[in-house]
């Protein structure tokens, strides 16, 4: 099945947590959390369009120095997401360096920061490289459905959970889109070629069954024209796949409130990377940290009606116990646990 972006975690389970998401057809990427990101070579992170971070906890945003390093005179913008006093961590962050030169590098730095409310209002603040980072006010918006970025082919939401702080878990959704099926324009005798996206535009934009299309392609033999209207060729190529949802959802508490905070968000998601800190024989301990367990983490995961989970953000106190960690999550989430646990 073919997907607009692939999402991989940064690190093993035990490192920081954070979520690299590439596009398929495109440089492009998007990251969620700034932990140790080390272990992404500086191509990968010169493809970052926006950054997305749940909450300022060390082992989530001390990588915004790495980045910025990498980025700074070789990039011209990245836009970051954060939530309540993002803009100020970010304008700290900078303003602990000396920017006496950075104005003559070749290419300037934007930074686009939107600082997410817990009341819907996203307030936003632009940093320019020029300008040795000064912070510059821009409009605040209101956001309508959690929606936090919004691009043709795919869009992000967001929502808070409770982690004694507020902390975002993102929704990374893939609009459904039009999909050539080449067997069957071959059995009618057409070629592939630019009148495609002409289709694919005319179906999106909901043009009417009989406005021909101009088909124009080559072959072996030269070229080929002919004209055929919207419905004959949508009804027999173009197939519709529905776009896949990918959650990210890590520190957080194991309350009703925040599961149904979740649900909102992410019923019936296809991937959830989600956080399992703790065995649940530690619960309590995962609940002084403000942390699932990883059966906690398989019971959201079930009410969410996931499709496919990946645990991560191990407490490094069971280093070489990976396997109960993902065995008891799996569990919860399959339903299979032999007996239910108290909680
Ligand atoms: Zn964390
Ligand atoms: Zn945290």
């Amino acid at each position: 099945m073919y997907h607009l972006f692939e999402p991989r975690l940064v690190n093993d389970a035990f490192g920081d947590p954070g979520l690299y998401v590439e596009f398929r057809d495109e440089r492009r990427a998007l990251m969620f959390d700034l932990g140790d990101i080390t272990a992404l070579p500086p191509r990968k992170l010169m493809r970052l369009s926006h950054v997305f971070v749940t909450h300022t906890h060390m082992d989530h945003f001390a990588g915004f120095d790495h980045l910025l390093r990498v980025v700074l005179g070789r990039k011209a913008a990245i836009s970051l997401f954060g939530g309540p006093g993002f803009v100020a961590s970010v304008e700290h962050k900078l303003r602990a360096y000396t920017w006496n030169v950075v104005h003559r590098y070749e290419i300037d730095l934007t930074l686009d920061v939107c600082e997410i409310g817990t009341d819907g209002e996203a307030l936003r603040a632009r940093f320019w490289s020029r300008s040795a980072f000064a912070r510059e006010a821009l409009a605040p918006i209101d956001l309508v459905d959690d929606v936090l970025h919004d691009e043709t082919t795919f869009r992000l939401r967001g929502r808070f959970v409770d982690h004694d702080v507020p902390c975002l878990a993102f929704a990374i959704e893939e609009k459904a889109h039009l999909k050539v099926d080449k067997e069957r324009l071959a059995a009618l005798g057409l070629g592939t070629g630019a009148w495609l996206r002409e289709l694919k535009h005319a179906v999106l934009t909901g043009a009417a069954d009989s406005m021909p299309i101009e088909l124009a392609w080559r072959d072996a033999n030269g070229m080929h024209a002919a004209t055929r209207p919207v419905a004959e060729l949508r009804d027999v190529i173009l197939d519709v796949v529905p776009g896949r949802r990918v959650g990210y959802v890590t520190d957080l508490r194991y309350t009703e409130a925040n599961v149904q905070a979740l649900t909102g968000l992410l019923a019936g998601v296809d991937l959830l990377f989600i956080e399992s800190v703790f065995l649940d024989c530690d619960r309590a301990q995962g609940a002084r940290k403000n942390h699932l367990t990883a059966r906690q983490a398989g019971l959201i995961a079930r009410r969410l009606g996931a499709k496919a989970v990946v645990p991560f953000h191990f407490s490094p106190r069971y280093d070489g116990r990976a396997a109960e960690l993902a065995a008891e999550m799996q569990a919860a989430w399959s339903g299979s646990e032999l007996q239910p646990a108290d909680s």
